[in-house]
């Protein structure tokens, strides 16, 4: 009696022990061709693109992301050097995986064109609103500073700095030029469209953003351009002019000689070390 148990019982294993081998062959043969099927080829090159980039994943090149720009450029979509935070031996070394060269591009820092800091200028109402300069544009007035055009330090732009390059120093925004990866998020951010990219070697820049006339401005602001042009006349090089009462520098004729800063009557003109 106990052998007949003993007999059936190892018949029954036999039988469990090729169900399951026999399933485990058919799903081990169904998950290759399924993978064979579905088979995704690499394209080795966005591989090494990837590698080069430098994962700040910013956005700052208009794409999702580091891998978004790496998949455009494999696929000749985007250009070898469109990551504004690589230097250039990445790009060159992106160009290279490409099989091309790549342009030198011109190193571009944020810069915010304001001056008017707590002391020199003053806030004409109390703001109770969201801290946020887009929506604090939106009240009337532009902001609670008494100039419209100026920077309302509520740091609408230090929120999206990836790179903790912008700070609220005394009222209004500031970058820090060593860790300014030149994505230039910061400049679609700002509603008074006080934040530029300039070049990182430019050494004069107009810390001003007003088209207001110049009595207006003093009233405003004791450090904004009065647009007297006194910089124009001073300058031998043609790089500067007054465009709607605000002093603008053309940086690819600038000598960085420093005449237009040392007769600015408002001391406007900011000089760089
Ligand atoms: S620069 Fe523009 S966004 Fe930044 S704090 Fe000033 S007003 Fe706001
Ligand atoms: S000298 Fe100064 S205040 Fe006069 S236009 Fe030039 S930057 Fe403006």
């Amino acid at each position: 009696m106990i052998g007949a148990v003993g007999a059936v019982s190892l018949q029954g294993v036999g039988i469990a022990t090729v169900v399951v081998g026999a399933t485990g062959l058919f799903i081990g043969l169904f998950l290759g061709f399924a993978a064979k099927k579905f088979e995704v080829e690499i394209d080795e090159r966005e591989v090494k693109v990837r590698e080069l980039l430098p994962g700040a994943n910013c956005g700052g090149c208009g794409y999702p992301g580091c891998d978004g720009l790496a998949n455009a450029i494999a696929e000749g979509k985007a250009p070898v050097n469109a990551c504004p935070v690589a230097n250039s031996d990445a790009h060159k070394a992106i160009a290279e995986v490409m099989g091309t060269v790549a342009e030198e591009t011109e190193k571009t820092v944020a810069y915010v064109k304001c001056s008017g800091t707590c002391d020199k200028t003053e806030v004409k109402y109390e703001y109770y609103g969201v801290m946020d300069c887009k929506k604090a544009a939106l009240v009337p007035g532009k902001g609670n500073k008494k100039c419209s055009y100026g920077c309302m330090g509520f740091g609408s732009c230090v929120k999206v700095c990836a790179f903790d390059a912008i700070h609220i120093v005394n009222g209004i925004a500031v970058v820090d030029k060593e860790k300014c990866s030149g994505c230039s998020k910061c400049t679609a951010e700002c509603p008074n469209k006080l934040i530029d990219m300039v070049p990182v070697k430019a050494k004069h820049l107009v810390a001003c953003g007003s088209n207001d006339k110049g009595k207006d401005v003093k009233a405003a602001c004791s450090a904004g351009c009065i647009g007297c042009k006194l910089c124009v006349k001073a300058c031998e090089f043609d790089a500067i002019h007054v465009e709607n009462n605000l002093a603008l520098i053309d940086y690819s004729k600038c000598t960085n000689c420093g005449k237009c800063a040392a007769v600015c009557p408002v001391k406007v003109i900011q000089v760089e070390k």
